[in-house]
Formats: C-alpha cells, structure tokens, sequence
C-alpha cells in the first residue's frame, strides 16, 4: 500500500510499505477514505531529525473497516468508522475518567511507535478497535464528511481548550492561534455560550473564517502589543478563558498576560517551550493553567450531533483537497501557509 513517510526536516514521500495485518485479537484493519495533514505534522516537518527508515505519518482518518482480529466486538468488516489521534482500551482508570489520551494500553497513531502505522496511508492497523474507533451514522460519501473528519483532532481538540478553559455562556474568551484548532476553538467557545471571543491571529482568509464561525473581535498584533489590545477589549480586565492553540512561549505569555484574575488558560499547542513563563503574574492573578492532548475520543459523542445537525461546520477548515500521491505538496502548502487544512482522499 502508499503511505506517507518522513525522513527528515521538509523531507515527506509517499512510498510503497507493507500492508498492515492484524497482530491482535483487538485490532482492526481499517481502510482509509479521508484524512488530513496536521498543524503538528509541520513540527516534524521543521525540525525532524534524519532518520534511516522514517517514520510514518498521519493520525486523522476515517475509513471502512477491513478486518477485525476474534475479540473486536464494536465494529465489523465493512462499517465506516472515524477514529481519534490516540487509541485507547475504553476500559482502563483514565479511559473512565474521561483521559483517553492516558489510556495506559494506549498510544498515538503517526510517531513511529512499533508496528502502528499513520493515518496518511491507504490503510491502518487500529490497536484496541473497541475502545478506538466509532461507527459513523453515515456512508463514505456523506457531503458532511469534512465536518465528520474533524473529530479525529482539530474539532475535538479546540474543545478541549474550550473545555480546560473552563469557557462559560456569557464569558469572555480568547483564541490564540488562527490555524484550524484555533478556528475550531472559536466554534467550541461560541457553542459553550462564550459571549466575546477575540481571535488573536492575522491571516486574512482564516480571520474572514474566524468571523463566520462566531469570533467578535480580531487582535493582528503580537506580543505586548496584542495584550494591551486584549485588555481594551475587555475593560481592561483581560478574558476569563484563553484556548492556546500555538504552543509557543510566545504564545504562553500571551495567554497569561491576557487572562484576567481567577482566568484559565487551556493549553493545546503541542509545548515548544521548557518551562511554563511568567509564573509570578500566573501566580498573583490566581490563573489556571490547564490542557493538554485531547481526549477526543470521549468527545465524539457530544460533539457529533451538532454535525450531523449543522449546528457546527468545522469541515470548512480544509481548503485543499489532494490524493495520497500530492501529500508532500500538501505539507509544503500548511507550512508556507498557504492552506489552512488539508484534506487527504482515496
Ligand atoms: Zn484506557
């Protein structure tokens, strides 16, 4: 089968690999039909290491599912199915409590962990399908497919920050971060009743996005200037809740300086930064610092009706389609940043 290789620092191919074969009773053998390329894709894309044998990548797919090992119970051969970034038992202390991401059988799709492949291939192995994956209402053609695609990550990460925020109706609420988990951050925050969300971002088109998708106000400076900006929208008090969707320190003291006293700050961007900045100003407001990866697979249930309803569209943030064969292209274009999201179909 294809699947998506990186090698090293802007070094992505698509190559022939081995078809995935189940090794587990528990696993499943899913056939990709979507998916896409990830902000924290470009990461390694910037800064990986060469590597001999690469490591494969990908962790938001949907597909029909190919074969199940003797204990997969959930889900049978041909049933559409959209799994999260994380696989997850359901079973363990941390699945119950809702931290799946923490399953402790579990582990992510796309960072070379031994015999899990990625996402943006032809075909996956799914460890502990039961607990992973989620049979969708819908067939492989369904015009909601984008919106569907997004509860692998993006959707289900910005409202992670939304909820690690602790975003409120009638709150005020920042976004940082004009990327797809930011603009899906700026649905989660609307969809939780958040009275004022200010994206703080300055791309044109994703702001235009931003805007549709419930954003009040737009902050385009950074640094010690966006903050001032933050806080004269704000009566000078700053936002109850910021969704920090970049993961840099920048970023981070952004987030501190904007949160207003007794605020939270809900941590989404993967951290490029070693230490958490401005502990005083964190520590004297009494400013929570939240979040993490995801659990979006104990998010798909709350968040799929709103889909399936057009209560939310977060499948407007893919604005580039490609086949398995132009991924390399499609990294280039999320890294010069000239697509927001893209879309992988097969
Ligand atoms: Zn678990």
């Amino acid at each position: 089968m294809k699947a998506t290789v990186m090698y090293s620092a802007g070094d992505v191919r698509v190559e022939s690999v081995p078809d995935p074969r189940l090794l587990e009773p528990t696993d499943a053998i899913v056939r990709i039909t979507h998916a896409c390329i990830c902000g924290s894709d470009l990461w390694p894309y910037k800064e990986m290491q060469s590597s001999e044998h690469g490591r494969q990548m990908g962790h938001e797919f949907v597909g029909v599912v190919d074969a199940v090992g003797a204990d997969v119970r959930t889900v049978k051969r041909g049933d559409l199915v959209v799994a999260p970034f994380a696989f997850s038992d359901g079973t363990c202390e941390f699945c119950h409590e809702g931290i799946h991401t923490s399953c402790v059988h579990g582990g992510f799709f796309g960072v070379g962990m031994e015999n899990v492949g990625g996402g943006q291939a032809e075909a996956v192995r799914v460890p502990l399908a039961d607990g992973t994956l989620f049979k969708l209402p819908v067939g492989k053609d369904d015009a909601l497919m984008p919106s569907l695609l997004t509860l692998t990550d993006v959707m289900g990460t910005g409202h992670h920050a939304a909820v690690t925020a602790r975003v409120r109706p009638g709150k005020k609420v920042a976004v940082i971060g004009d990327g797809a988990v930011g603009l899906c951050g700026v649905i989660a925050a609307r969809r939780l009743g958040a009275e004022q969300i200010i994206i703080l971002g300055r791309h044109p088109g994703r702001i235009a996005l931003a805007r549709e998708f419930g954003a009040t106000d737009v902050v385009g400076e950074r640094g010690n200037e966006a903050i001032e900006c933050v806080r004269e929208l704000t009566g000078s008090f700053g936002v109850h809740s910021v969704l920090e969707c970049v993961g840099t320190d920048q970023a981070m003291r952004t987030a501190i300086g904007i949160a207003r006293p007794g605020g939270a700050i809900g941590r989404v961007g993967v951290p490029h930064y070693e230490e958490i900045p401005n502990a005083q100003p964190s520590f004297y407001g009494n400013i929570t610092v939240s979040g993490g990866p995801a659990p979006v697979r104990s998010y798909i249930e709350e968040l799929l009706p709103d889909i399936l309803e057009g209560r939310i569209e977060p499948g407007r943030v893919f604005d580039l389609v490609t086949g398995i064969d132009c991924v390399p292209t499609g990294y280039q274009a999320m890294n010069e940043r000239k697509a927001i999201k893209v879309m992988i179909t097969f």
